[in-house]
């Protein structure tokens, strides 16, 4: 593409959801990727045996049914279809039931014995206002266009976790459900906002669920990059950016990079307090990532794993809360804190002959160079006793492997930067996608609302694009 209208630099959701945006209005756009492959974090591909289908990052997607950036564009017809498992997450225990979190609130608060009532009050009532305050929760700090709902929600979502958990439910069980959605944020527990992340993540499994693409996360992608190319944009992939000088002359250069990044492409153009405030920018623990292919599927001790599709490992609130704290603080647990994905169970297409897949992974210091595979492995044979032996190949992702498929991914840290409170308004400065150059914006995870595939960054940087440098 000769002259494009907008270059932007990586194709993420992020970089794909701004492209979608401008080239909607009919606007040449152009997307530069540096990898091999298209989607950043939402990617696909075989990583252990012949005809198994493997997420590289993300594929558990309960943003996206429900993002303004995504939900109205005609996915369908670009091959995406989505598979809703039967129930969304579920957290086994040492013994007794599982808690389990389905579609409905009544059916799953119906489950929590003495928290079926505050269960049900909590998220009936935030799922009636979702509509209202969505705009704001998937979006920069803004005056709130419904103030009661958004102060109903800010008031439960700004506390740390752990407090509202133990103020909220009575139960040792419900608490340690709660907290296992709240930890998908990467901050200790007893630290603001991570209520917010715990409450947003189950008010979505409520709302419009937790969904997989069928066929690998990369379908998604696969998806919104045939809509932009049906929109006549053009995306071009093994091109790192080293420097905005060297891109094709355009009314608006979005960059779907972290702060790091954009220093090194753009910082000759910046002044110095905005350098100095995307070098105070602070990256949190990383992730240590394993893919099975799997003979049978994960042998539950509790039945009621197998019909979720996300399983939250770590027993109490007590020991998930200190998993977090040590990956925090640059140490790692005994028995991590483990997300487990099961797809096949919900979509056999991803393995051959009836087999399996599963994805997991464990909160780490930041760069971790160890090794978490037995530690994650111990974990999951905890509740699912005999695992090991159905495991056909494994592949191992540590945070450097990770940082080097992807830039964006700092020392494993899958967030873009701690989503701690101050960053996750001032994000990563308080001029969120602007920046002091005309025309230069920031569209990744690194602005509001920070990690998650939802393309709501790409589509925030878009509108102020579109309604700065792009009016003509
Ligand atoms: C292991 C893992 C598991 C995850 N699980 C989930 C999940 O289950 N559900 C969920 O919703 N989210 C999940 N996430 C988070 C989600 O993937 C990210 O929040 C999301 O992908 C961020 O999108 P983005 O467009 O901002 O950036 P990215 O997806 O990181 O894309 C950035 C792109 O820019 C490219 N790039 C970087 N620098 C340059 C350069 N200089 N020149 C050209 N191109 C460049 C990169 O190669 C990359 O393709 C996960 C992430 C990881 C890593």
């Amino acid at each position: 593409m000769s002259r494009p209208d907008a270059v932007v630099v990586g194709s993420g959701p992020n970089g794909l959801a701004a492209a979608i945006t401008i080239a909607r209005t009919g606007r040449r756009v152009l997307v530069l990727e540096a990898a091999d492959t298209i989607g950043g974090g939402c990617r696909s591909g075989a990583l252990t045996l012949p005809g198994y289908v493997h997420d590289l990052c993300s594929t558990v997607h309960p943003f996206a049914p429900v993002s303004p950036a995504l939900r109205d564009l005609p996915l369908g017809d670009h091959g995406l279809e989505w598979v809703m498992p039967e129930a969304m997450f579920a957290h086994p225990f040492d013994d007794g039931p599982a808690a389990v979190v389905s579609r409905d609130v009544a059916e799953t608060a119906d489950r929590l014995g003495a928290d079926a009532g505050a269960w049900a009050r909590v998220f009936a009532r935030l799922a009636a206002d979702w509509p209202r305050i969505e705009r704001n929760v998937l979006g920069p700090l803004a005056l709130p266009r419904h103030p009661w709902a958004m102060a109903r929600f800010g008031i439960d979502a700004l506390q740390p976790a752990a407090g509202f958990a133990r103020r909220t439910f009575r139960d040792g069980r419900t608490r340690a459900l709660f907290a296992g959605a709240a930890a998908h944020g990467m901050v200790p527990l007893d630290r603001s906002p991570t209520a917010g992340v715990g409450i947003v993540l189950t008010l979505l499994a409520h709302v419009a669920g937790w969904p997989l693409p069928k066929g690998g996360a990369g379908r998604l992608t696969a998806a919104l990059a045939s809509y932009l190319r049906s929109l006549g944009g053009e995306i071009v992939t093994r091109t790192a950016v080293t420097s905005v000088d060297d891109l094709p002359p355009a009314h608006a250069v979005l960059c779907d990079v972290g702060p790091r990044t954009l220093l090194r492409i753009a910082g000759h153009r910046f002044p110095v307090d905005y350098r100095r405030a995307l070098e105070r920018y602070r990256y949190g623990p990383g992730v240590f990532k394993v893919d099975w292919a799997l003979a049978a599927p994960v042998p539950w001790r509790n039945a009621d794993c197998a019909r979720a599709g996300t399983v939250h490992l770590g027993g109490s609130l007590e020991e998930i809360a200190a998993s977090e704290r040590e990956a925090w603080e640059g140490r790692v647990a005994e028995r991590p804190y483990v997300l487990l994905v099961q797809p096949t169970l919900f979509d056999p297409s991803r393995a051959p002959g009836g087999r399996h897949v599963a994805w997991a992974y464990c909160h780490v210091p930041h760069g971790f160079a160890g090794d978490m595979l037995p530690k994650i492995e111990a974990q999951i044979e905890r509740f699912a006793p005999g695992f090991r032996e159905r495991v056909l190949a494994r592949a191992v992702a540590r945070p450097a492997d990770l940082e080097r498929r992807n830039a964006n991914l700092v020392g494993g840290d899958i967030a873009g930067g701690s989503a701690d409170l101050r960053q996750t308004f001032a994000r990563p400065t308080w001029r969120t996608y602007s920046t002091p150059v005309k025309g230069l914006y920031l569209c990744s995870s690194s602005t509001p609302p920070g990690p998650g595939v939802h393309g709501m960054c790409g589509l925030l940087a878009a509108e102020r694009a579109l309604a700065e440098v792009l009016r003509e």
